[in-house]
């Protein structure tokens, strides 16, 4: 099977390490990943009433640009996203679909009066871009308390769980994976 996956910056550079990401995705998905950046326009997606911006938008002109090639296509931003149902999101994902989003805004030190930790954030981005990708790939919730896939409403769940998936998780993976064209997954190597 031939194609990438996709990893988009949106809106502001990121402080976060984009080259290690797209590294450690390819990594637990088997599937080559690269940093692209793509001409998304934030301002369609914004709620002036809410001032947050509406993920499923920026899932939207994410799918309208991605490459022919592209197996999924991840977009990082650090732009506050919202469903309309809930508060905030930390990023959404199409169930078994190409198009996944991920936000710093909500996992930042800062948001909770405390001092930034890059690395702490670099950590909770990853874990929450892998959780969103395992969605495209038709992973659901998962009760392990250290697998990716367990849900997070709060930053603390996130740095409870780990940044890879449960033996369970993994091997639903490898099967979806399969099915889309051989591709084998790797045993994790971080
Ligand atoms: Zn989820
Ligand atoms: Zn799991």
């Amino acid at each position: 099977m031939t194609g990438r996956i996709y990893v988009v910056p949106i809106h502001r550079p990121l402080t976060v390490n984009l080259q290690f990401l797209a590294e450690t995705i390819a990594a637990r998905f088997g599937i080559p990943s690269v940093v692209l950046p793509l001409n998304i326009d934030p301002s369609r997606a914004f709620d002036r009433f809410r001032n947050q911006f509406r993920s499923t938008e920026l899932l939207a002109q994410l799918l309208e640009e991605a490459p022919a090639d592209a197996i999924r296509i991840l977009g990082l931003t650090d732009l506050d996203l919202f469903v309309p149902v809930l508060t905030y999101v930390f990023g959404e994902a199409q169930l078994e679909g190409k198009a996944a989003i991920v936000s710093c805004f909500r996992l930042k030190n800062e948001l909770f009066g405390i001092p930034p930790d890059n690395h702490l954030l670099q950590t909770r981005l990853l874990k929450e871009a892998i959780h969103e990708l395992g969605h495209t790939f038709g992973l659901v919730h998962c009760d392990d308390p250290f697998c990716v896939m367990r849900v997070s409403t709060y930053v603390e769940e996130i740095d409870y769980k780990g940044d890879d998936f449960c033996a369970e998780c993994r091997r639903h993976l490898s099967r979806r994976l399969e099915k889309l064209g051989g591709i084998h997954l790797r045993k994790a190597s971080s």
